[in-house]
């Protein structure tokens, strides 16, 4: 009766230990998998900013409805999830930014070095698409760093 009841303890005790490592094991699996969506959710930029360096542009885009709108060295910012393509135009320059599945693509421009066209599609926080013959830099952000308010004449945000 004193043998088994010790035996029956130790294997008891053994349980409890295996269990303890199984979650262990498990709540560390489940801070990794937590740990991995919010890096992917941060890596994952909300808006894009295309900024215009140089001179005067016009910005339209097949979504908005609006007939473009003047830009002076100003920038644009248009959130990833909503599909659109957007036309950038300056005096004889042209650039078609598209975006769709939280990308944003240069599809189309008249630069003569094509450079921005064969860039990769953009989609993470921090990457950009560089036209440098039109000054136009496409930049993936987080969220915008001011509202429509915010905005004075030379800039204009779109949604
Ligand atoms: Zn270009």
């Amino acid at each position: 009766m004193f043998d088994s009841d010790i035996i029956h303890n130790s294997e008891n005790r053994r349980r409890r230990y295996v269990n303890d490592i199984i979650l262990l094991a498990a709540c560390l699996l489940a801070a990794g998998i937590i740990l991995l969506i919010i890096r992917c959710a941060q890596d994952t930029g909300g808006y894009i900013e295309i900024r215009i360096e140089t001179g005067e542009a016009r910005i339209s885009d097949n979504t908005s409805g609006e007939e473009g709108l003047s830009v002076l060295t100003g920038s644009c910012i248009y959130p990833l999830n909503v599909e659109r393509e957007v036309i950038i135009e300056q005096d004889n320059a042209v650039n078609i930014l598209r975006i769709s599945d939280g990308h944003a693509d240069m599809r189309e421009a008249d630069c003569p070095d094509r450079i921005c066209v064969h860039s990769k599609p953009i989609s993470k926080i921090g990457e950009s698409i560089i036209c440098l013959p039109h000054g136009i830099i496409v930049t993936v952000i987080d969220a915008p760093t001011y509202s429509v308010n915010d905005a004075d004449e030379n800039d204009a945000v779109t949604w």
